[in-house]
This record gives structure tokens, C-alpha cells and sequence, in this order.
């Protein structure tokens, strides 16, 4: 039984990187018909931000990105906050400690300082290791009996693993293959402290054997804690049961050089949030998908294939089509770069999958909030017709509102070129036609194309355009004809009016 997590520490806004693990993650389970966890991963209390929880959770909820057990929902394995489960974990510190794998440190803040300061002054590096840990106050300089007594004496204390002196450790990697490192370069973590909280190291490893976590699916950069937490398991006596390990490529900013911040959000104008998110401290906005107008499947979309790819130019896929297609062969070592014209041609192509009665309601909610009411059916052609032209909600005023109100005015450049000092003659003909012809778009078309237009070597662009302008307020919009149609006699013939009004040549 496959048994996948997601595992977000509640320190902000949930950035896009975290929303593609946790997607892959989910694709990962349903295909396996395993179970998707949420555990919250909190023993950090110092970076923790009020509201990052709750919005983790609505933001993947939004993407369609489901849990079967986890803190929002409960489960058999919970609880599923790590603040929740802090009472477990000292015991698998000691035990640690009683088979040699981790021992009792006290070095004061001030006193790793002065170290590093030492070694700096050097040109070296210090690291807490098996070079240098009997140099400090430790269970192992001092000796177990003295390390008990300042215990009980209520000296603050850390738990800190200690590393086999050089030994080659290996990670398997499903996307990377085996990565190897040698004890020698890693430093002895603290995975507990006095005050009977856990580091996320510690937390992390026992949660996943507690839950029976059997795939590990996460960030590029916990691919150096990897080798630690192998060691974890080996140490715990869990090697058996170890998860398998995939650490996911990065995504890059649009230039491709480093990790995408969002700062590169904010530079080129693009959330890197999927919702917005009000900063509860600085009370700073950071932009969002959502509140951007994108739709949950487009962003799914996009994000999947940031990394992956089916094998296939394949590049419109469902959730339930990502699923079966999703593989992690198929995921890519190399970092991905963000695009965002890509992210709008996602959108695009998912807005037009959007039915007309649904484009409809968006455009009527725009409607009212400029005091328009329209009457229903009318309002859904309008839709239909110019969704084609529409990416994101926020455009459908602005690419529909003459379907509604005739134009206030009328856009100079187009003026200057189209309407010459004849157009008035030339409208009041069309004024005429309208008039005269049998309202229908054959009759209409013959009668303005060919019989007026065509007949008097007239140039067609020009007076169309012209047509155009007088009922658009620019040299915008759908074919003439339709919109004439669209709009009625009555209403087409008093824009053409206002038109010869507003711009006589005097
Ligand atoms: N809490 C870690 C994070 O915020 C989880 C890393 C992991 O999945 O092991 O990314």
C-alpha cells in the first residue's frame, strides 16, 4: 500500500515549488491507489505564522489537490501537527542516545560563536563532527555521569547525532539514482532539545515510520539532509521499512539561473502564490493565482509539467489524465524553468474549455458592478462569441462592453486614419440601408458590400472600419455584420447617428 505526504512547515504562503510536491505527490497516490497525508510540520515555533496552516490547506483545495488523512481531516495515524505528537519524540531521542548514535550536548550559543570565530580566523570552516566534537561540551568530553548531572541540574541541552567517523552513505534516488556522500562532510544535527522539542530532522524520520510513510516525494533542497535521515533509519532499526526517496528538480526563475523567489514574482509580474496571501506581520499582499483570475486547472496543468513530462507532446491534461500519465521516470534532474507565457497559454486554452453559461455568469457579475442588467440569453452569446478572445475573467468587460453601451467616445487614431471627410455621406447610406433592407445578414451584407460599396468603388476597409468605429468606438470586435445583427436595427442605426454628430469635420 503506498502511503505518500505532504509535508509543509507552516512558515508563509505555500510558494508554487511546495504546490508542484505536493501535486506530484497526490498524482503519485491516486495512480498507486495509495493514500495522500498532510502533516503539518511545525517544531520550528520561531518561524511559525498564524493563518500559513489554514491557508495551505484551502490553497491545495482550490487546486483540487485531495487528502485521505491529515490535519484538516483526521486519520488513524494522527495527530498530524507536529506540535501535536511532541510528547512521542523524546523517547526516540533517548533511544538514540542508549544505542550510541546521539549524544547530550551543552555548548552555550557563545561558545559555538567562538569557535566558528576561531576557525574563521583560520580561513576554515568549523563543523560540529567527528573532528571536532570532543573539543566540546558534550556526553562524550565530559563523560555520561557528568552529562546526567548537569541534566538534573537543569543545564539547557541539545541531542546531537553522531555521524560514524568516514563512511560512504548511500541515498537511492528514483529520479537522481544513488547519491553517495561520506560521513566526514556532514555535521552532527541537533535532532532535540531541552525544552522536549524536536528538530525537523528527528520529527520527520519518526512521523514517517509512525506513519508508515513508504514514498518520500519532496524538494531538490532536502537532497543534502537525505544521507542523515538514511543514517536515521539505520540507527532507529528501520532500514527494512525506509521509504523511497524522489527529490524533485527546482523551478527557476524565467531566466533560468537560481531557484524562482518572489521577488522574480513581483519583478516580472507573476504570482508565485497560489493564493493571495496578507503577510500578518508586515501586512504586505503578495499577489496569487487564484485572485489573478487563473483557473485551479490551468495551474495544475502548468505545474505538472514543470518537470515532468508524459513522454508524449502531450500538453492539455486532466487531473484524472495526469494520473494515469504521470511517472517518475519521466520527472527531469535539471531544474525548470518558470514561463510565463506559457502559465497564460494554460489559461487560455482552459477558459475556452469554459461553457458559455459559465463565461456568462462572470460577464453578468461584471455587468452589474456597471449598473448593467442585460437580459440573460443575450448576455450567453455574447460569451460564447468572444471567449475565443478572452484569457483571463478581468478582460471580459473590456472586450464586451459595446454588446451593452454604445461607446462615450471614439479612439482618435482610428478616427484619423478611417474617417475621412466624406464618412458622414457614406454613414448616413449605411443609416439608409439599415432602414430599407429586410433586417437579415445576407440581405444586409449584399446590400452595404455589394450594391453600395462595391457599386461606388468605395474602399471597403474604410467605410466598414468607419461602420465599425461609430458602433464600437474602435476598430475592434467580432464580424460587422454579426455585431449589426447582435445589436438590432434600432440600436446600430442611433450609434451610426451619434456618430455623424460627434465627429462632423467642422
Ligand atoms: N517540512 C519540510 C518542508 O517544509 C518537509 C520536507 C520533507 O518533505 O521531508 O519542506
Amino acid at each position: 500500500m503506498v502511503r505518500v505526504r505532504f509535508a509543509p512547515s507552516p512558515t508563509g504562503p505555500l510558494h508554487i515549488g511546495g504546490v508542484r510536491t505536493a501535486l506530484y505527490n497526490y498524482l503519485f497516490a491516486r495512480q498507486n491507489d495509495g493514500k495522500m497525508i498532510l502533516r503539518i510540520e511545525d517544531t520550528d515555533q520561531t518561524r511559525f505564522v498564524p493563518g500559513a496552516e489554514q491557508y495551505i490547506i484551502e490553497a491545495l483545495d482550490w487546486l483540487g489537490i485531495k487528502f485521505d488523512e491529515g490535519v484538516h481531516i483526521g486519520g488513524p495515524y494522527g495527530p498530524y501537527r507536529q506540535s501535536d505528537r511532541k510528547p512521542m519524540y523524546r523517547q526516540y531521542a533517548e533511544q538514540l542516545i542508549r544505542d550510541g548514535w546521539a549524544y547530550y550536548a551543552f555548548d552555550k550559543p557563545e561558545a559555538l560563536e567562538a569557535k566558528r570565530k576561531e576557525y574563521e580566523a583560520q580561513k576554515k570552516t568549523f563543523q560540529y563532527d567527528c573532528n571536532t566534537r570532543l573539543q566540546m561540551e558534550n556526553s562524550l568530553s565530559l563523560g555520561m555521569e557528568e552529562a546526567q548531572r548537569r541534566i538534573v541540574a537543569g543545564d539547557p541541552y541539545v541531542v546531537r547525532f553522531q555521524f560514524p567517523d568516514n563512511i560512504d552513505i548511500t541515498v537511492h534516488d528514483m529520479i537522481r539514482g544513488d547519491v553517495t556522500m561520506n560521513s566526514r562532510l556532514l555535521d552532527d544535527k541537533v535532532l532535540f532539545k531541552s525544552d522536549g522539542m524536536p528538530t525537523y530532522h528527528l520529527a520527520n524520520i519518526v512521523d514517517d515510520h509512525t506513519m508508515e510513510i513508504t514514498h518520500v516525494i519532496r524538494g531538490e533542497e532536502w537532497l543534502p539532509s537525505a544521507p542523515l535521515h538514511v543514517m536515521l533509519y539505520k540507527a532507529f532499526g528501520w532500514e527494512e521499512t525506509m521509504p523511497r526517496f524522489a527529490h524533485l528538480p527546482l523551478l527557476l526563475k524565467p531566466e533560468g539561473n537560481g531557484k524562482l523567489s518572489k521577488r522574480d514574482g513581483d519583478r516580472l509580474g507573476f504570482p508565485v502564490f497560489p493564493l493571495e496571501w496578507h503577510d500578518p506581520k508586515s501586512g504586505e499582499i503578495s499577489s496569487g493565482y487564484r485572485e489573478k483570475g487563473y483557473l485551479p486547472e490551468a495551474v495544475v496543468n502548468m505545474l505538472a509539467l514543470m518537470g515532468w513530462n508524459p513522454g508524449t507532446e502531450q500538453e492539455i491534461m486532466s487531473m484524472d489524465e495526469l494520473i494515469k500519465l504521470f511517472n517518475v521516470e519521466h520527472i527531469s534532474k535539471n531544474g525548470a524553468k518558470f514561463n510565463l507565457d506559457k502559465a497564460k497559454w494554460f489559461q487560455h486554452e482552459y477558459f475556452q474549455k469554459l461553457s458559455d453559461e459559465a463565461v456568462a455568469d462572470m460577464l453578468e457579475f461584471q455587468l452589474k458592478e456597471h449598473g448593467i442588467e442585460a437580459d440573460r440569453a443575450y448576455v450567453v452569446k455574447v460569451a460564447g462569441m468572444m471567449k475565443e478572445r478572452i484569457t483571463f475573467p478581468s478582460e471580459l468587460w473590456e472586450t464586451c462592453c459595446y454588446f451593452f453601451q454604445a461607446p462615450t467616445e471614439y479612439n482618435e487614431k482610428d478616427v484619423a486614419k478611417r474617417w475621412t471627410p466624406d464618412m458622414h455621406i457614406h454613414m448616413a447610406k449605411v443609416i439608409e440601408i439599415l432602414n430599407t433592407v429586410p433586417f437579415e445578414y445576407d440581405a444586409i451584407h449584399k446590400a452595404l458590400l455589394d450594391d453600395y460599396i462595391a457599386a461606388n468603388g468605395l474602399n471597403t476597409g474604410k467605410v466598414m472600419n468607419s461602420l465599425r468605429i461609430a458602433v464600437v468606438g474602435r476598430t475592434v470586435g467580432p464580424d460587422m455584420i454579426t455585431l449589426v445583427m447582435m445589436l438590432g436595427k434600432d440600436e446600430t442605426v442611433r450609434r451610426v447617428e451619434r456618430a455623424i454628430e460627434k465627429l462632423k469635420v467642422n
